[in-house]
């Protein structure tokens, strides 16, 4: 398309690669960034490239944390012997803010997908099990339920189960393909509650 100058189209081409952003979008958002007055693009590009140099992996559960340790792990009030395993930290987001999750987390940072070339060495699942040499008592699985989230749950819990360690799969009541930040508290929570032992 040249209807634009080079510089525009090239914004708009960016913008485009981001997730939920279509053509339509792009366009809008490119020409409101260059409609926007020098300061106000500085700080957005400054606030992006902070987030990008300074967030990073917390060493125990693997969110995306700015310290070390994420206000999770670093809980001492939390329940360290409970795992629930989630495949982003937008997930791990909507489980807290139920404020009724008491243990700690381990974000997967995907799930495996045959069909996409994802396999198990692709996520975080060696340092899910790595976690499992200390004091864990039930590990619950919370990945969505996508045929995606459904594959990772019964290969983590194939996984686990030989460990004689509790593991749990949070129950069906999560609509089947939905996003867990898109899900309401209640049903985060019934789905806690009703998980089945695997
Ligand atoms: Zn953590």
């Amino acid at each position: 398309m040249d209807l634009y100058s080079g510089h525009i189209n090239r914004l708009i081409d960016e913008l485009s690669g981001l997730p939920g952003i279509g053509s339509k979008s792009a366009q809008r958002l490119a020409f409101h960034l260059v409609n926007l007055p020098q300061d106000k693009v500085k700080r957005l590009v400054k606030v992006i490239m902070d987030a990008k140099e300074n967030v990073r992996y917390c060493k125990e559960c693997f969110t995306l944390t700015d310290s070390e340790i994420c206000p999770v792990c670093a809980n001492a009030k939390r329940d360290h012997s409970t795992i629930m395993v989630v495949e982003n930290t937008r997930d791990l987001a909507a489980y807290e803010k139920t404020g009724k999750y008491e243990g700690i987390y381990h974000v997967l940072h995907g799930a495996i997908s045959p069909m996409l070339g994802i396999g198990p060495g692709d996520i975080k699942l060696k340092e899910l099990i790595a976690r499992l040499e200390g004091d864990v008592s039930e590990v619950i699985i919370a990945t969505n339920s996508s045929l995606e989230g459904e594959t990772t749950a019964m290969y983590i819990g194939k996984l686990i189960k030989p460990t004689g360690i509790k593991v749990s799969r949070i129950a069906s009541g999560v609509p089947v393909g939905g996003d867990l930040e898109y899900i309401d508290e209640v049903t985060l929570l019934r789905a806690l509650e009703g998980r089945v032992e695997m």
